[in-house]
Formats: structure tokens, sequence, C-alpha cells
């Protein structure tokens, strides 16, 4: 990784804003999911250690720009409590008195967590004068933020970008989506494999091109497929299908037979005679006829896209194989999670459902890495610059 980590500076005794994503989901004043919390511990126990004043801040849901106690960090706050003692303290505001004052008698090696940066209109609208306050609390600035690295707001690049934080470093979190999936896209074990799913082409047309260059094989699932498969001249019945994007799916796959890559589509798919689970169903190759529309990938698909996987040293996976939030249409993202699962080569899956998939399967840990960005990581994968990341100094 060429940007600079926490480790390459040092950090004893000095105010280091760190920009951590605690976006985690609360119920009732419960947080239901740690794992946003438990992900940010091993850099805020390295710049503890290490003897920092460390400043953590973030967002938590939106709060359109105004103090509003249901998106409070409180419950935050209370979990980090259980962690740190009275070495954890909290601020009531982001950058007013209480801000300045617990950050003005924080000792080295303790910890304030802000409160939601998304109080404040200006967090999102990248303000001049809100960077300004916030590096009022940086000597160091630290993004392990990738779920909004994609974003340039003000705690994420312009407190940075705005000449206010000359020392800006990357923490762990960061540190190892860059080197997983970096790694993977620039000096891959090959065969590489990136297999995406989901529902729109027109959504994952950057992702397509830029992996095309860079994997062996692409495979191709989800209602995606079937832009695809029309574009090979296949009946696709009411599938959902972007007619407006055949054209491109058509040159994507000439690219391919260019490039002397292989590009994967389902050969046989789960038809449904409506969208819901207990619509009529049967498994058809080839042309999908009018009034059913595509669900799922069928059987042959499934041991095809598996054996690629399975055989493949490095595998990107991003996107559901069909509609497998109905549990008559989950089996073909399932047995691609299973796949990744079993697989010996490094396997990366992208955030959002293909993450979610992997964990509620309970493969979490049968897997090389799951990104915490969703946008960030798709962004990512499209070769696309991260304001957050670009922002960082370099080695
Ligand atoms: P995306 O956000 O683009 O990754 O798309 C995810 C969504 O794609 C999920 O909600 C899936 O239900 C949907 N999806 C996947 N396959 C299909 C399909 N064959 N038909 C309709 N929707 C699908």
């Amino acid at each position: 990784m060429n940007k600079k980590t926490i480790r390459d500076v040092d950090v004893n005794g000095k105010k280091c804003l760190v920009r951590v994503d605690f976006n985690v989901p609360i119920s009732g004043g419960i947080i239901t999911d740690l794992n946003r919390i438990t992900g940010a511990l091993p850099t805020i126990n390295y710049l503890k250690e290490h003897g920092a004043k460390v400043i953590l801040c973030s967002h938590l849901g939106r709060p359109k720009g105004k103090f509003n106690y249901d998106y409070s960090l409180k419950p935050v706050a209370d979990e980090l409590t259980k962690y740190y003692g009275s070495s954890f303290k909290f601020a009531s505001d982001v950058i007013g008195e209480d801000a300045i004052a617990k950050v003005a008698a924080l000792k080295d090696g303790e910890i304030l967590l802000l409160e939601n940066l998304r109080f404040h209109g200006e967090e999102e609208k990248n303000d001049k004068d809100f960077c300004k306050a916030l590096s009022v609390f940086c000597d160091i600035y630290v993004n392990d933020a990738f779920g909004t690295a994609h974003r340039a707001h003000a705690s994420t690049a312009g407190i940075v970008q705005y000449g206010f934080a000359p020392i800006a470093v990357a923490g762990f979190l960061i540190e190892k989506e860059l080197e997983i999936i970096g790694g993977a896209l620039e000096n891959p074990t090959r065969p590489f494999v990136a297999i995406l799913g989901g529902a729109k082409v027109s959504d994952k047309i950057g992702i397509i091109n830029n992996l095309l260059d860079k994997v062996d094989t692409l495979v191709i699932g989800g209602a995606m497929a079937y832009t695809f498969n029309a574009a090979k001249g296949l009946k696709v019945g009411s599938s959902l299908c972007e007619k407006d994007k055949i054209a491109l799916a058509g040159e994507l796959m000439e690219k391919a037979t260019k490039l002397g890559k292989a590009l994967l589509l389902p050969v046989d798919n789960v038809i449904a005679d409506a969208f819901a689970n207990d619509a009529n169903r049967k498994i058809v190759e080839g042309d999908i006829p009018d009034g059913w529309q595509g669900l799922d990938i069928g059987p042959k698909t499934i041991a095809q896209f598996s054996d690629v996987v399975l055989n493949a040293k490095t595998v990107i996976w991003n996107g559901p194989m069909g509609v497998f939030e109905m549990p008559n249409f989950a089996t073909g993202t399932e047995a691609i999670a299973k796949a990744l699962s079993q697989a010996k080569g490094n396997t990366i899956v992208g955030g959002g459902d293909s993450a979610s998939a992997i964990k509620n399967l309970g493969y979490a840990d049968k897997v090389t890495h799951i990104s915490t960005g969703g946008g960030a990581a798709l962004e990512f994968l499209e070769g696309l610059p991260l304001p957050g990341i670009v922002c960082l100094n370099d080695k």
C-alpha cells in the first residue's frame, strides 16, 4: 500500500482525530450488530497504547443537519465505556463547548467520542469553516472509515483537502481493505475470477469494464444476466432486463472476446410466473417463455459457477445470484456463498447483499475478507479514486 498508516507516524502525545464508521444499526436504543465497533478497536487500541489522545468521530444515519436524539452516538459511547472504562469520554456535541473542553482535558492514552457529525449539515456539504473547527482537535488525522471513503465530506476528506491536517494517515481497517482488495486488483494470484450479480447492469457497467481488464473469468448472475442473455439473442420473458443496455451488454461481451477473457452467463434459470416466493416455478435452459421471469440461477449454472470459484486462486464476489430475499429463489446465492467458503484461494466479498449472505449463512470466518464498504467497495472495484483515501499522505 502506498499510503502512510498510523504505524508510520509518531502519535505519542498527539491529538489524533480518527474518522471511524460507527454507523451501526440501533433498535430501541440497542445496537443490534457490533461489527463496526469491534472493527475499529485495533486502530483505537494501537493509538491508545502508543500514548495518543484519541478523538473519534463518525456519522450515524441521516439526521439531516440537526440534533436528533434518535441518531445520537450515546449507545455507541455506552458500548465503548464497557471496553475502556474511565479512560473513555463522550462529548455531547461535535465542535461545541463540551467537545472543546473535553479535548482540552484529554490525557495521553485517553479516548473521546464526539457526537454525530451529521448533526451539522456542514459535514456532508464539506464546509470549509466546519473542517477548520474540527481541525482544532487534530494534530494527526486518521481515516479508518472505508464505508464513507468514497464521499468527499468534511470529516472524510475536506479537513485534509483544505490543508487543515497536513499529517493524514490510514487506520488498520482501511489499510486492510487497500491491501486485500487493492492487492487482488493489482497483483492477483491467478486464475482470478470475479462474480457479479444484483439487479442492474447500469449500476455495474464501470465495474464490469474495469474488471474485464484484470480478471481471467467474469461470471455474471442475478437479474443483470438477462440483459446479457438478451444481447445473445435469447428470450428473457418478463425477467428484469434493461432494454436500453442490451447493446452495451453486447459490447462488453465483445470486449471480453477480444481480451481473451471468459464471460460466463447462466445456462439455466429458476423461472416463476410472478414476482413472489409462492409463485409457480420451474427450471428452464436457454429461452425464458413469455409470462415467466428468471428469479434465480438454475442447478447446471450453480454447478458451473461453483466449479469456477473452487478452482480460482483469487475470487471477488459482489451481488446476489437471484432474489435471495425470497427463500425459494435464494438457492443460487447460497450455493455461491458456500463455494466461496470452501474455495482454497483468496476469497473476497464486496459489501452489501453478498456480505450479508455470507454472514447469515455462517461463512464469515471461512472467507479471506468481507469488505466493510458497500458503495466504497464498488467504486474501488470500478477503479475510481476514493476521496477519503486519495487525500492521505503517500509513503
Ligand atoms: P444490487 O443492489 O444491484 O446488488 O441488487 C440487489 C438486488 O438484486 C436484490 O434485492 C435482489 O433481489 C435483486 N435481484 C437479483 N436477481 C434478481 C432477479 N433475477 N430478478 C429480480 N431481482 C433480482
